[in-house]
């Protein structure tokens, strides 16, 4: 294990390492020439190469109200919004395609070219990041647990003995599994309207998902549920690019963001999806 290097190793390791500097100027500059240069050669300016031609394709999972659910016969919602803003600024149409939740996390269906761009009130994660290029977070969220009111419980703890309902493959029920009392039962539902239905019919005593999800659900069902309990996660919601896969379109995301955010758009939609100005 000795350090000390034979003269013929020590220059032909000084051969290497000039060798890899060299390549690290050459790839600096041909680096910052290409991407000067990239912005005229590219598909499309501001999309990069779209899956189908002159189309935004969204993946999501129906239904996340108000973030994407059906209504009238078309899929409507706060993400529906913010990518037809992203389409507008490419000149394309928004197209939404309706797939597992567990497809969109792990990058699958992005890597596979079933859509453009991932829109499903997802949370940014460390693990997810490793697998999928986010955007600029574009809403803040917490996990809550909903409960049919004047149940009692307010906290994981009071189930004991008792089930509660998760959606797979969310950060609900990473939280549930990995702060869940023993004796508390834990059903999963394959998406939101599914596991609704399990609290509303008694199947399960309690549910967790995302707040704001939560609070439409209550919205449009008076007097019926309460949140009992939010568990401050600190969330914050993403739009989902293939990794890698398109840097020109990651940026018209993050611009169109920008632009919303600054000229009082973004504040417009959330008051017309959550009734209420953002927080912040
Ligand atoms: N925000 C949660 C997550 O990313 C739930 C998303 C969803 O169910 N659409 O895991």
């Amino acid at each position: 294990m000795s350090l000390h290097l034979s003269g013929r190793r020590a220059r032909f390791a000084a051969a290497i390492a000039l060798a890899a500097l060299s390549l690290t100027a050459c790839g600096g500059s041909s680096g910052s020439n290409g991407s000067s240069g990239s912005g005229t050669t590219a598909t499309n300016e501001s999309g990069g190469t779209l899956v189908k031609d002159g189309t935004l394709t969204t993946c999501t999972h129906l239904p996340y109200a108000p973030f994407q659910f059906e209504e009238g016969g078309k899929t409507v919602g706060f993400d529906v919004d913010l990518i037809d803003l992203v389409a507008k600024e490419l000149g394309v149409t928004q197209a939404i395609v309706d797939t597992p939740f567990e497809g969109i996390k792990s990058g699958q269906d992005l890597n596979t070219g079933k859509c453009d761009i991932a829109a499903a009130g997802m949370t940014i994660t460390d693990e997810r990041k490793q697998v999928i290029d986010f955007s600029k977070p574009y809403f803040d969220a917490t996990q809550a647990m909903l409960v049919k009111k004047g149940a009692g419980y307010t906290s994981l703890a009071d189930l004991a003995g008792k089930t509660v309902g998760v959606q797979s493959g969310t950060t609900g029920k990473d939280y549930v599994d990995a702060n869940k009392p023993g004796g508390v039962k834990v059903v999963e539902f394959e998406d939101l309207a599914t596991e609704q239905q399990g609290l509303a019919t008694g199947q399960v005593d309690a549910a967790v998902n995302d707040l704001p999800v939560w609070l439409d659900y209550i919205k449009k069902n008076p007097g019926k549920f309460e949140v009992a309990a939010e568990f401050d996660t600190g969330e914050q919601y993403g739009f989902g690019i293939k990794k890698g896969g398109n840097p020109e379109l990651l940026a018209t995301v993050n611009q169109v963001l920008d632009k919303a955010k600054s000229d009082g758009t973004y504040d417009t939609l959330y008051q017309k999806w959550f009734g209420q100005k953002p927080s912040s």
